[in-house]
C-alpha cells in the first residue's frame, strides 16, 4: 500500500511543504499552515497541471482554429475592456477597492442582461436580497429572469445552478465565499482555490459565463490570495478609488482576447456606468493655470488627451519630495535628473509632485514631454495655452523620440480644437494641427 502523502499549505501565499512551519519562507507569516486532506492535495494538483499539459505537437496547418463566440453585456465599456463581449463558459475575476462601484456595475449588467432573455444569478455573501433588490430598484435592473440568492455556502451554490438553466452567474464576493469542506477560513488560499477550482468546472460544464468579484486591499493585492488571478480566464481591475469622477477598468490577462483595451465607467445617481463623451473628459479646456501640459496617449484602439499637472515649490526639508500619481516615479526621477543637467533647471531644492487628471495611469512614454512642460510651467510660473499638446518619449541623452500612432493622435487632438503640437518629427500625414519640431528637450525652452 502507497504511503499517505502529508501536505503542508500556507494560507496567505499558498506555499506548499512537506513539513509543517511555524513560519513561512516564502511571505514570513507566522501559524499560517494547515494540513491538506487527499481531495484538497488533489485539487492542488489538478491546478497545477492545468498550466503543464502535456501533449504531442501538430502541424500548425492542421490546427482548428479556435472561434470564440460572444455576446454583448449590454454594456458599452466593459464589452470593449473584454475584448468585444462576454464568453460563455468563461470565469472572469473583477476587482476594485472598496466603494469602487464593481458591485453595482455588475448588478445593472446583470438586469441588462436579463432582459435580453438569459437567466442570470446574482449571488450576494455580503448583503441581504433585499438590500440588493433596493439598489436594483434605483439601477432599473429589478428584471424577471434576474434571481438573487444571498449564500454563503459553495454546496448551496452549486444546487441552485444544477436547479435552474442559468448564463450568468455573479459572485460577490470571492472572500465571503466558503466550502464546508474545507475547515479554513473564507479568503484563505484554499478555500479560494477549492471555489474557483469548482466554479470553473462548473462555467465549462454548463456553459456559464461566471464573474467574480474581489476586493481589493490597500496595498493593491486581492485581499487573501493572489491565486485567484492564475486559475481564471480573465482578470479585470479598477485603478484608482472611489473619489474619482472617471473609474478605469484595465484588462491584465484575457484568455479570449487583448488586453490592451481599458473601460472607461463615469458613476452617476443610478450606479457605475459606460463614460459618455470620453474625449474630452480627462482635461479641462478652460484653465489658464501654470503647472499644466496636454498630452495625447494611446489606450489600445483609442486616443485619449490627457491633462498632465505638476507642482514645483521651493522645499522645507533635507530630503526634497518627488512625488507621482498615473505616472511612474523612477521615470519622473529620470526626467527631472534630465532637466537639471540639459537645462540647467536647479530642481534640487525643489519639491515636485506629478498628477495625471482623470485618475487614469499612463503606461506609455509618450506623454514624457508633456511632463517636462508642465513641470517647467509650474517652475516658471508661466501658463501653457490649452491649444497646444506635447508628444514625445524623452531619452537619457535629451533627445525627443517620435512615438506610434501619431497620426491617429494629432487627429484626436484637432478633434478636440487643439492646434498646435509640439512633437520629435513630423507627421507623414495631414492631420489639420500645426506641428513644431523638438527634437532634443533644450529646444522646448524655447516655448516658454
Ligand atoms: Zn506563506
Amino acid at each position: 500500500m502507497a504511503k499517505k502523502k502529508i501536505l503542508f499549505e500556507c494560507q496567505h501565499c499558498g506555499l506548499t511543504t512537506p513539513k509543517w512551519m511555524g513560519k513561512c519562507t516564502s511571505c514570513g507569516a507566522w501559524d499560517s499552515f494547515i494540513e491538506l486532506n487527499e481531495h484538497q492535495q488533489e485539487v492542488v494538483k489538478q491546478t497545477k497541471k492545468s498550466s503543464s499539459n502535456s501533449a504531442k505537437a501538430i502541424s500548425i496547418n492542421k490546427i482548428k482554429e479556435e472561434s470564440v463566440y460572444r455576446y454583448s453585456s449590454q454594456d458599452k465599456e466593459l464589452d470593449m475592456v473584454l475584448g468585444g463581449g462576454i464568453v460563455p463558459g468563461s470565469l472572469t475575476l473583477i476587482g476594485g477597492s472598496p466603494g469602487v462601484g464593481k458591485s453595482t456595475l455588475l448588478l445593472k449588467v446583470g438586469g441588462d442582461i436579463a432582459s435580453t432573455g438569459k437567466n442570470v444569478l446574482y449571488v450576494t455573501g455580503e448583503e441581504s436580497t433585499g438590500q440588493i433588490k433596493l439598489r436594483a430598484n434605483r439601477l432599473n435592473a429589478n428584471k424577471d429572469s434576474l434571481y438573487l440568492l444571498s449564500e454563503i455556502r459553495l454546496g448551496q451554490i452549486l444546487i441552485e445552478i444544477q436547479e435552474r438553466e442559468y448564463d450568468f452567474l455573479i459572485i460577490d464576493s470571492i472572500q465571503t465565499l466558503y466550502s464546508e469542506d474545507i475547515s479554513s477560513a473564507p479568503g484563505s488560499v484554499t478555500q479560494v482555490r477549492q471555489i474557483t477550482f469548482e466554479l470553473m468546472r462548473i462555467a465549462k460544464d454548463k456553459n456559464i459565463a461566471i464573474f467574480i468579484i474581489g476586493h481589493i486591499t490597500k496595498e493593491g493585492s486581492i485581499a487573501g490570495p493572489r491565486i485567484l488571478e492564475h486559475m481564471v480566464d480573465t482578470v479585470l481591475y479598477f485603478e484608482g478609488d472611489s473619489s474619482q469622477e472617471l473609474r478605469i477598468l484595465r484588462g491584465f490577462k484575457n484568455r479570449f482576447g487583448s488586453t490592451n483595451e481599458i473601460g472607461v465607467f463615469e458613476m452617476r445617481s443610478d450606479g457605475l456606468v459606460s463614460a459618455t463623451d470620453i474625449a474630452s473628459r480627462f482635461f479641462n479646456r478652460n484653465s489658464q493655470q501654470s503647472g499644466s501640459a496636454l498630452t495625447v496617449i494611446m489606450e489600445g484602439s483609442r486616443p485619449i488627451i490627457l491633462e498632465v499637472q505638476a507642482l514645483v515649490s521651493e522645499s522645507h526639508t533635507p530630503n526634497s519630495k518627488r512625488q507621482a500619481t498615473g505616472f511612474d516615479n523612477n521615470r519622473l526621477n529620470m526626467l527631472l535628473a534630465l532637466l537639471e543637467r540639459k537645462l540647467e533647471i536647479p530642481l534640487s531644492g525643489y519639491d515636485v509632485f506629478i498628477n495625471i487628471t482623470g485618475g487614469i495611469k499612463i503606461t506609455e512614454t509618450s506623454a514624457d514631454l508633456a511632463i517636462l512642460a508642465a513641470i517647467l510651467s509650474s517652475f516658471r510660473d508661466r501658463a501653457i495655452s490649452k491649444e497646444t499638446i506635447f508628444i514625445g518619449e524623452v531619452s537619457l541623452v535629451g533627445d525627443v523620440r517620435d512615438v506610434y500612432g501619431m497620426d491617429v493622435r494629432l487627429r484626436e487632438a484637432k478633434m478636440q480644437n487643439i492646434s498646435k503640437a509640439l512633437v520629435a518629427k513630423k507627421p507623414l500625414e495631414k492631420t489639420g494641427i500645426k506641428t513644431f519640431i523638438v527634437d532634443e528637450v533644450t529646444k522646448l525652452l524655447e516655448w516658454y
